[in-house]
């Protein structure tokens, strides 16, 4: 494969994997590390999670390996799971940012699996957007935000899961949930019994463990208000069409014949079925950008299964701005 033999040449090439497209370089590699950094615009003190391919790898880079990791790989890779663990050997100190644990996962897709396999080494990758806008889910998407500033993508259609994965921090007993994502925090609690959730997530706040949580992430260009009430959220609609802007309205199929006064309505999945929202979340985000919206409101969904992942996404999109539904 071309993209192997660009990683090998210290080159940054995106590839896809079963949660969001990722911007792959030779963990290995200072050179190639930095260069991620670049072509993301990403803050140098926000770790990158590490892409291996086989358990093999796992010993190369992780110097413990505790019971609870080992339940939760078992369980769940390949898979949108990342467990952060003791770091050793020769990672570049760019990819973790200088702490002294590493994000490791092995996902779920034959590409990405080739890929890791052919480079021989494991992969750095996080999201292959722009830092700061929301993670690609198609190929166009990493087109749209990098063509310019990495040697390749390799684009094989949509992913499945859309949501990143979820990162577990077993180096506290018990685990700690540092980032909801595909793997559900139900899920974790069947296979290890009750886990401790990082306090910084549910108040949203600015946050040492996890950097993915401090920086304003997922955003589309127009602001965006997550509304936790449907009046709410028509009332905020008359509200601004009364102002004169261009409003657009992100909803399921089962609401989205609510909104006749909007002047884009845009489904992203089934409220019934919160896996298609996932699915179909970054690209609803992106698709505002396009519309040139003065002012996105988006509906809420129940922060159970994985909707605890997209609330935490939709979230940190509004940057706090959300309206209570009393
Ligand atoms: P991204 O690659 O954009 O999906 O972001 C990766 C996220 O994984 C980071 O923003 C952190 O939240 C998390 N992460 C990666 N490595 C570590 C680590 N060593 N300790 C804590 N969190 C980590
Ligand atoms: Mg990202």
């Amino acid at each position: 494969m071309e993209a192997a033999d660009l990683l090998k040449k210290e080159e940054v090439v995106a590839f896809p994997t079963e949660t969001v497209y990722g911007l792959g370089a030779n963990a290995y590699s200072s050179e190639a590390v930095q260069k991620i950094y670049e072509a993301k615009g990403r803050p140098s003190d926000n770790p990158l999670i590490i892409h291996i391919a086989e358990e093999a790898m796992l010993a190369e880079v992780a110097a413990v390996i505790p019971e609870s990791a080992k339940k939760l790989i078992e369980r769940f890779w390949p898979g949108p799971l990342t467990v952060v663990l003791p770091k050793k050997g020769p990672l570049s100190p760019l990819v973790t940012a200088g702490l002294d644990t590493v994000g490791i996962r092995m996902p779920n897709h034959p590409i990405a699996l080739a890929l890791i396999k052919l480079a021989g080494v494991p992969l750095a990758a996080p999201s292959a957007n722009r830092s700061g806008k929301p993670s690609p889910t198609q190929g166009r998407h990493v087109v749209h935000d990098l063509k310019d500033r990495i040697a390749g993508v390799v684009d094989a259609g949509p992913t499945g899961v859309g949501v990143e994965s979820t990162v577990v921090d077993c180096t506290t007993n018990p685990v700690t949930l540092l980032r909801p994502g595909g793997i559900t925090l139900e899920e974790l609690e069947d296979t290890l019994g009750p886990i401790r959730v990082d306090p910084h997530l549910e108040k949203n706040t600015a946050v040492p463990r996890s950097p993915g949580m401090k920086y304003t992430h997922y955003a589309p260009n127009a602001p965006l208000v997550l509304v936790e009430s449907f009046e709410k959220l028509e009332k905020l609609l008359k509200q601004a069409k009364e102002e004169g802007k261009v409003v657009g309205i992100l909803t399921t199929e089962e609401r989205q014949s609510f909104y006749k006064e909007a002047d884009y309505v845009l489904s992203c999945g089934r409220r019934a079925e919160l896996a298609t929202v996932a699915s179909h979340l970054y690209d609803c985000l992106r698709q505002f950008d396009q519309l040139n919206v003065d002012l996105i409101l988006s509906e809420a969904f129940p922060v159970k299964g994985v909707g605890e992942a997209i609330m935490n996404r939709l979230q940190k999109a509004a940057g706090g701005n959300t309206v209570k539904a009393d």
